[in-house]
């Protein structure tokens, strides 16, 4: 016996209906019964039930007597999770249809389509509830309900059940053992539903959607999913019963303005009141509904809504409508908006209704989409941007020499790396789509071609990059423009308003600090000045830097790069219009700048007017085997203080000049990759030295903040120290997740989406900051930090400043500032207001 019977319950408007119990779809028709609309009668099923139900207790008669004590009553079964994300077993449509109800329907509506409503029943019943074989019931023509029943009788040795309360207590059984299928929970399960998820079912009247006049039934909605704009959009598929479709059946578009007949010409008074529907059930959901409806001879009913499916842009112009509408407040709009979802906003998207022939899959690790066709080195994308025509740079792996084809490219895909690796880290900086990590691709660089799966695509094929989803596409795909609208920056001025962490941008070049302005970002949190080196015509100045090993050489080298730092530090501050501007001190991995090819000598001689084999030596001395580890940061800073040096005293200069200008600036100095107090010592002592010199020379005074960048657990560990001469700490959460995990940033990707599928790691934690491990650190250091200097400034500024739940945690953690990649700055502006609310 069934316990709990008494959980089925009329959807009437003082009904304890809540949406935990009962579901979202019960709730939501109570609340357009309690708008009186006109919904049909209703019940909702709850969850203990249902769960009683696919535990094999049966439904007692007595319980939906309520139900099937009228005579003909029809009605649909459908699911009511919790979440209508969470979806549900499918829709049953005319149960309680039998011979009886059949004859009688006959007579109201006509033999034809009273067939086709009592055929598709039992189809449905067969399929989804008795189980038996589609392809037996796939009867249509004259004879198909008889054919059928027949069927249905050879293959269950019964007649076809025709009591009422058995078909509805089989299709409620049906359903509530679906929900507990391998398959349903997996899904639900990817879309956050807890492993118990409850389901309660909607049971209701039929409306029925055939018969004289206007008969049918349709879906309106009133904002355009994809643009979010008002538009009135759906379909009413006149004399269609769910799947039956009856005589003289058409489809008509809904409005007047459409390419063919309209609801609204045929019925305008039906259409309008659809319209007066909507409007209604907007403002009191507060949400842009997508309402199913049926037209009986003329008289509407509501029979369902659900929230309008939308892409991100929609989803931003809804919610600054309905908060400038006066339905919701500012705040709740900001909660509305998925803040990873902005990203899809800035940049060109992939139209989600044009076809996708997926190449590969990797990585997403830069967002936005760009078609081009397919070149394999610098040179081949520079020719085909000389011909104006977009390219698509595809690499085993980037390196600095690929900055040119980068910079000439539209998109770049790579066969190797992860979310930090040097692909990404760059097309994320120049704004282009990126897919790392794409493992199935076979490069064949020497004939021009890649494979992939057995297809073979050639130098000049067309591909398209989503970089949003980490698939590249064959052809040319329809492409959406960014949408950096007046709701875009209102959305983000409101999420500002309501505190939360500060955000600042990780800009190395002057397009970046625009870009970051154009933002709204507060400063620039990271300056990653060996990235301005990346130009092709400034390399060959930073690989004479680090090759000369002369006293005299070095000194040569840093005199012709001293002014190209000032100029580039002068130009930082005056973007940045006294915003705070913090420049890290050189961090220039090596083997990053030097050659990797035989080509790639013979350039690095020739530029450097020495011969092959002297630059041969010089690589194989500065080569390393572990060059992540090797030197790097401050490492070089200490080994070669001259460097450094140069660097500080272009910064001075550049603040002196810039302040002579504009705003006076206070620049902030960052020492990479350090592990021990003294370190800093040294550093400080020279960059002080410095600042006295340039003070002295320039006759003026000002000011500068000295910190250091924590990306070694040492440095996390010892923050206590280290704060003792630090006015700041950053934590470069890259390298620190990379020596926390002992996980190579570079070559992680290999395996990451075996590590996460298996989960051994809950995400990519060079994506998502993994809080209980590297997030200890952050927050022992910070501990450590403030306990040594109160007023020390705490930040972030790894790749992780740009991720949703990382800056929740920084948020809560009291952090001062995160800093992320330009084009991230609004998904952190959203998030952290998001933090705060
Ligand atoms: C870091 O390590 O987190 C960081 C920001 O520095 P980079 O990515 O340049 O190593
Ligand atoms: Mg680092």
């Amino acid at each position: 016996m069934m316990q709990q019977a008494n959980d089925i319950k009329e959807i009437t408007p003082s009904a304890a209906i809540d949406a935990i119990s009962y579901g979202w779809r019960a709730k939501c028709l109570q609340r357009l019964v309690r708008m009186e609309l006109p919904v049909p009668k209703s019940w909702a099923i709850g969850a203990e039930t249902v769960q009683a139900i696919a535990a094999g207790h049966g439904v007692p008669r007595d319980a939906l007597s309520a139900i099937f004590g009228r005579e003909d009553a029809l009605v649909s079964v459908r699911p009511s999770a919790q979440s209508p994300d969470w979806g549900g077993p499918g829709t049953v449509l005319n149960v309680g249809i039998n011979d009886v109800t059949h004859k009688r329907l006959a007579k109201r509506i006509g033999q034809e389509n009273a067939d086709a409503i009592y055929l598709s029943f039992v189809q449905s019943y067969a399929i989804h509830i008795a189980r038996l074989d589609p392809d037996m019931f796939a009867q249509h023509g004259p004879n198909a309900l008889g054919d059928a029943l027949r069927c249905y009788r050879d293959e269950m040795d019964e007649e076809f059940p025709q009591d009422p309360y058995r078909q509805l207590a089989e299709v409620l059984r049906s359903m509530a053992r679906a929900w507990d299928g391998p398959t349903a929970r997996l899904l639900r399960q990817a879309k956050g539903a807890p492993q118990d998820a409850p389901l309660g079912l909607v049971v209701q009247d039929m409306a029925l959607a055939m018969g004289s006049g206007i008969s049918g039934s349709g879906s309106i909605q009133f904002v355009d999913s994809v643009t979010g704009t008002p538009r009135v959009t759906g379909r009413f598929r006149g004399q269609h019963h769910g799947a039956a479709v009856g005589t003289g059946a058409e489809t008509l578009y809904l409005t007047r303005d459409s390419r063919g007949p309209s609801l609204e010409d045929a019925a305008p008074e039906v259409f309008a009141d659809l319209v007066r529907f909507g409007v209604a059930a907007r403002e009191r959901l507060r949400e842009e509904m997508q309402i199913e409806f049926v037209v009986t001879e003329g008289q509407i009913s509501i029979i369902d809504a659900v929230r309008v499916q939308r892409s991100s842009r929609a989803s931003v112009r809804i919610a600054v409508a309905l908060a400038d509408d006066g339905i919701i407040p500012h705040s709740e709009a900001v909660m509305r908006v998925d803040p990873r979802s902005l990203g899809d906003l800035l940049h060109h998207q992939v139209d989600p209704r044009s076809p996708r022939d997926v190449l590969v899959r990797g990585i997403n690790a830069s967002p936005g989409a760009a078609t081009g066709r397919i070149v394999f080195n610098s040179a081949a994308a520079q020719a085909f941007a000389a011909r104006g025509e977009a390219c698509v740079l595809v690499r085993r792996e980037t390196v600095p020499e690929d900055i040119r084809g980068m910079h000439a490219s539209v998109a770049v895909l790579t066969e190797r790396g992860g979310t930090t690796s040097h692909a990404a880290v760059i097309a994320r900086g120049l704004g282009r789509p990126c897919i790392v990590g794409a493992s199935d691709l076979v490069i064949d660089n020497r004939n021009r071609q890649l494979l992939c799966k057995g297809r073979t695509f050639q130098e000049g094929d067309m591909i398209t990059v989503d970089g949003s989803s980490g698939e590249a596409l064959v052809g040319e795909a329809t492409l959406l423009e960014p949408a950096l609208d007046d709701s875009f920056t209102r959305l983000l001025d409101w999420a500002d308003a309501a505190g939360g962490i500060g955000v600042r941008a990780n800009a190395d070049t002057p397009a970046d600090a625009r870009t970051a302005r154009r933002f709204n970002a507060q400063g620039i949190g990271l300056c990653r000045t060996e990235h301005m080196f990346f130009d092709t015509d400034r390399l060959p100045a930073m690989r004479e830097m680090i090759f000369a090993d002369k006293p005299e050489d070095r000194r040569l080298a840093l005199q012709r790069i001293l002014p190209m730092q000032r100029q580039d530090f002068t130009e930082l501050f005056e973007i940045m219009a006294g915003l705070p501007v913090t420049i890290r001190l050189f961090d220039p991995p090596l083997h990053e700048f030097l050659p990797h090819d035989r080509h790639g000598l013979h350039e690095l001689a020739e530029s450097l007017d020495l011969p092959l084999s002297d630059v041969t030596r010089r690589v194989e001395a500065l080569s390393e085997f572990n060059p992540m580890l090797g030197m790097r940061g401050v490492r070089l800073g200490i080994t070669v203080p001259e460097i450094y040096d140069m660097q500080a005293r272009a910064i001075f200069e550049a603040t002196v000049d810039a302040s002579r200008k504009g705003a006076p600036i206070v620049p902030e100095i960052m020492i990479p990759l350090v592990s021990a107090m003294r370190e800093v010592e040294l550093v400080k002592n020279r960059v002080d030295a410095v600042a006295a010199e340039v003070r002295n020379e320039r006759r003026t005074n000002f000011n500068y903040r000295l910190g250091v960048m924590v990306e070694t657990p040492r440095a996390a560990l010892r923050a206590g120290d280290i704060a003792a001469h630090s006015a700041f700490l950053s934590f470069g959460t890259n390298d620190l997740t990379q020596m926390t995990y002992g996980l190579s940033r570079d070559d992680a990707g290999r395996f990451m989406g075996i590590y996460v599928g298996q989960g051994v790691y809950a995400e990519d934690p060079f994506h998502v900051l993994d809080q209980d491990g590297v997030g200890e650190l952050l927050l022992t250091g910070a501990q450590r930090g403030r306990a040594q200097r109160p007023d020390i400034t705490i930040s972030v500024c790894g790749e992780h400043g740009g991720n949703p739940e990382s800056i929740q945690f920084c948020h809560q953690a009291g952090f001062d500032y995160v800093s992320c990649s330009p084009f991230r700055v609004p998904v952190a502006r959203l998030a952290s207001g998001q933090s705060a609310i």
